[in-house]
């Protein structure tokens, strides 16, 4: 038997579903497979950041993977249909019996899913075609209202998840043992070519990518991800509830990258917390259950995106917000993306973004909604710049964030809840500690003026923007551009 083995955002050996069950039957041959597809990465505004730490944790796993006796291969394509051409063509080639692979639940990977799968039923040779919900810790259609319907709103979806979970979803698989077999010879031809193609694949993504984000990038390697793990349970956890907004601290785990490239998954988090905190499901008002709701928020994100699948095609949740007239300012939107807003609470965390392709929570928070609420530029532009910019770029999560922001989306509270930035500047950077970081020109302001300097009379450097919009008043014209499109619904 020959089992070929697809890895997409699950760059892992421990845990991995697929990789699990592909290595149960022990004469098996396993092979693994890597396709790279640049055009489709470019369609889906995969930041290039993204890009080199997924081809450097490819390089990790041909590694890992080698030392069990497991082959990867690694394929250059262009897009998704490509790349089902170029896998039916290696499974005739190899004469694979099965193939595994882990699910996608975006919609371009859904298709290409359903694809493969129909391509290979039309096939004299049937093969044994397995799939796994393995980057969620309950499969999507699971939790459900008690109409059998997708809830809509977080809370009630928390309480319902934790219910339905159970042991085993939250079972942790070991990496699978070495494995000694003769391959097929078919099977040289693409070794030969595999680590070449992982080598290109790195140095294009590496000569994208600038040196500030290479610098800030997570460390490479499935070690590195449980070491990063283990280190915030055992030292941030407790605090997280306390910490985690703030963030001029490293009160969260960084952990984003490596779950959304599937270095980690979710059970491991989860067990690992259940570790150090064992009372976690227990005691709600813990740091640990304070981590795991956010754990569950990503399930969350990622089960709306199955159950709703209009969502991957751009439309909002609350269908009348369709209706806003946008401004979609061109200069505006430049000036906030590049930081140049006049606010330093939202310049800090825009430059953070764009010179180390991460950003706190606090401050996706403001800056989209500084975007959608003060701006009135349409909270798919916000969207995309920052799928293009993020190393944890995920469509689930940053469309779910990006929706929660401009009020279109999954949020219990209104559209008129909008955030002031300066109060909120106040409030999550209190001395200016993170404005200082990444806006030198304010860094010598008091703790009092660097959250609004043109209010305190800033006038010592010509660099610093004045604020290119007032807050109330755009405010106000944010308020009348929603309530009219809801009348108009
Ligand atoms: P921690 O606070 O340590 O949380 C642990 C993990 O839980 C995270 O690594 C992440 O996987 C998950 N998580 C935490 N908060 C959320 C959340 N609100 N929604 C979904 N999952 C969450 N997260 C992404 O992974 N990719 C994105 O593209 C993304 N875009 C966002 C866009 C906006 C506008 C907003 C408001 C949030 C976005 N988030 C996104 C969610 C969140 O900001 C990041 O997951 C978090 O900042 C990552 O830092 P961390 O690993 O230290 O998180």
């Amino acid at each position: 038997n020959i089992h070929l083995v697809w890895f997409r955002h699950d760059l892992r050996m421990t845990d991995n579903r697929a990789l699990t069950a592909a290595c149960e039957d022990e004469s098996a041959i396993v092979i693994g497979l890597f396709v790279h597809t640049p055009i489709q990465s470019k369609l889906h505004h995969q930041s290039p950041g993204g890009g080199y730490f997924m081809a450097q944790h490819v390089k990790a796993l041909w590694s890992a993977l080698d030392a069990k006796g497991i082959p990867l291969i690694t394929i250059d394509s262009t897009d998704f249909g490509a790349s089902v051409d170029e896998v039916i063509n290696l499974i005739n080639k190899l004469s694979v019996t099965s193939i595994y692979f882990n699910k996608q639940y975006e919609i371009n990977e859904q298709l290409r899913d359903k694809q493969l799968i129909k391509r290979l039923n039309e096939r004299l040779n049937r093969i044994n075609v397995n799939t796994y919900d393995d980057s969620v810790l309950i499969k999507p259609g699971r939790v459900l209202t008690l109409n059998g319907e997708m809830f809509r709103v977080y809370t009630p979806f928390r309480n319902a998840f934790l219910k339905e979970l159970t042991d085993q979803d939250i079972h942790v698989d070991t990496a699978p043992k070495e494995r000694r077999l003769d391959h097929p010879f078919a099977l040289n031809q693409y070794q030969v070519n595999s680590l070449n193609v992982i080598e290109a694949m790195i140095d294009y993504y590496k000569t994208i990518t600038p040196q500030s984000v290479i610098d800030a990038m997570p460390k490479i390697g499935e070690d590195e991800a449980i070491k990063r793990l283990r280190g915030f349970c055992e030292n941030h956890l407790t605090e997280y509830g306390s910490k985690r907004d703030f963030p001029a601290y490293d009160g969260t785990s960084q952990l984003s990258a490596y779950l959304v490239y599937g270095i980690l998954s979710p059970r491991q988090c989860v067990r690992r917390m259940m570790l150090n905190c064992p009372n976690v499901f227990e005691d709600k008002d813990s740091g640990a259950f304070c981590w795991l709701n956010e754990l569950i928020w990503r399930e969350f994100y990622r089960h709306l995106i199955v159950m709703f699948p209009f969502l991957v095609k751009h439309k909002p949740m609350i269908a009348w917000t369709d209706n806003v007239k946008w401004n979609n300012d061109a200069k505006q939107l430049e000036a906030w993306k590049n930081g140049q807003t006049g606010y330093p609470i939202v310049d800090a965390a825009m430059r953070q973004l764009n010179q180390t392709g991460w950003m706190h929570n606090r401050l996706r928070m403001i800056v989209a909604s500084f975007l959608v609420k003060d701006l009135l530029i349409d909270w798919r532009l916000g969207e995309q710049y920052f799928m293009s910019k993020l190393i944890d770029g995920d469509f689930a999560a940053n469309n779910g964030g990006w929706q929660w922001a401009a009020s279109t989306g999954c949020d219990a509270a209104p559209y008129f809840r909008i955030f002031n930035p300066t109060t909120q500047s106040e409030r999550f950077d209190e001395n200016g500690e993170f404005i200082r970081r990444f806006v030198p020109e304010l860094s010598e302001l008091s703790n009092k003026a660097i959250h609004a300097p043109y209010e305190h009379g800033f006038s010592r450097s010509p660099h610093y923007p004045r604020p290119i919009v007032v807050h109330k008043e755009a405010r106000k014209q944010t308020l009348a551009a929603y309530e009219l499109a809801k009348n108009n619904s």
